[in-house]
């Protein structure tokens, strides 16, 4: 497996990543499976999160006694210095290590989060002690929201950012994609199939490997499934005409529906972070009902009830979404899985 240099972090990992998140939804057993047969086929980073329920723990076992030359990434969504604190011990333990490499300060996507996090005495401070410890070796940050994501590059404050990125949404491709060059900030890709909604693994690795110096973070639940992906990544990486024609085909499909989180929408007057409401749909798939109805995603959703429909967002949309009408849909859809939760 290739590996690539991770911006000033000047650690060398495999270009294709593992993402922590669907090994919740199997068994133990597979889990550890998966993750095993990831380190034998040479992924050497691995990426999981506090809030990713039984991911941490899982991984640990899987890596127990072969820590070496891994490169372990995990993130917390507190704001709380107590609490992140508390997060980063958790995740030592659950995944059974003296360190971590990358913790991330996880989902920084609206201004009033990225002044909390840039405050050097907030939650930045405790990873801060926690690398003078040697418990954390690299500080990292993710997000869904390009202009927050562009601020928090330009912030000098962090050695890595994690972003969405694939041949769909592949708007980092202009702007933030050099801004962190720029910076010297490593560049991790986050949906590389866009939550599932890319079924052309080849064409979707061809369009990422395109970048050499961008990791992409692939979530699997199956061997199988990394088996493939792997083999793909090993042939070589030229894009044929036809698949060019069929990625602009993709483009056009879901042009009209897609949100491609370019916030060209913003500034909304409410302060909603419009492109992560708009992917509420895969957060729902992908993550347990306790984590959509609760903490971050939670006060998202709250604060895109407030949308007055003021409607300046739609104009400045470029691919013409009906962002009133769509966030209306998705905080109905969050409010129904809040009873539901709550029975
Ligand atoms: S329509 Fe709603 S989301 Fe769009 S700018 Fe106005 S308040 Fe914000
Ligand atoms: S709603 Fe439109 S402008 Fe806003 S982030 Fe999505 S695609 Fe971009």
């Amino acid at each position: 497996m290739e590996t690539i240099r991770l911006g000033k972090t000047e650690m060398m990992v495999s270009k294709l990543g593992f993402g922590g998140i669907p090994i919740q939804r199997v068994s133990e057993d597979d889990a550890v499976a998966v993750v095993r047969r990831c380190v034998e086929l040479g992924i050497t980073f691995i990426d999981t999160a506090n809030a990713y329920t039984t991911s941490e723990e899982r991984i640990g076992k899987a890596i127990s006694g072969r820590r070496d030359g891994l490169f372990l990434a995990t993130k917390t969504t507190s704001r709380i210095r107590d609490e992140v604190k508390s997060h980063l011990r958790l995740s030592l333990k659950r995944l059974g290590v003296d360190f971590i490499d990358l913790y991330q300060l996880h989902s920084v996507s609206d201004h009033e989060t990225l002044n909390t996090i840039l405050d050097p005495n907030g939650p930045r401070a405790v990873v801060t002690d926690a690398k003078k410890a040697g418990l954390v070796k690299h500080i990292g940050v993710t997000s869904h929201s390009m202009d927050i994501a562009k601020e928090l590059v330009k912030s000098d404050c962090f050695e890595t950012i994690m972003f969405p990125f694939n041949l769909i949404t592949c708007e980092a491709a202009e702007e933030l994609l050099p801004l962190a060059r720029e910076h010297d900030v490593g560049f991790i890709a986050m949906k590389p199939l866009e939550g599932g909604m890319l079924d052309n693994i080849t064409l979707a690795f061809k369009y990422l490997f395109q970048f050499p110096d961008v990791v992409s973070i692939v979530g699997v639940e199956k061997v199988s499934e990394i088996e493939e992906i792997v083999q793909m990544v090993d042939r070589p990486q030229m894009m044929t005409a036809g698949e060019q024609e069929e990625m602009e085909r993709l483009r056009r499909k879901l042009g009209k529906t897609f949100c491609r989180r370019c916030d060209y929408c913003q500034p909304c007057v409410e302060e909603i972070p419009i492109s992560v409401v708009m992917h509420f749909p895969d957060l729902v798939k992908r993550l347990p009902a306790e984590t959509i109805v609760s903490g971050w995603i939670a006060g998202v959703m709250e604060k895109a009830a407030n949308c007055t429909e003021c409607g300046d967002c739609e104009e400045r949309c470029p691919y013409g979404l009906p962002i009133r009408e769509m966030l209306e849909r998705y905080v109905n859809w969050y409010y129904e899985e809040k009873k539901k939760y709550e029975g």
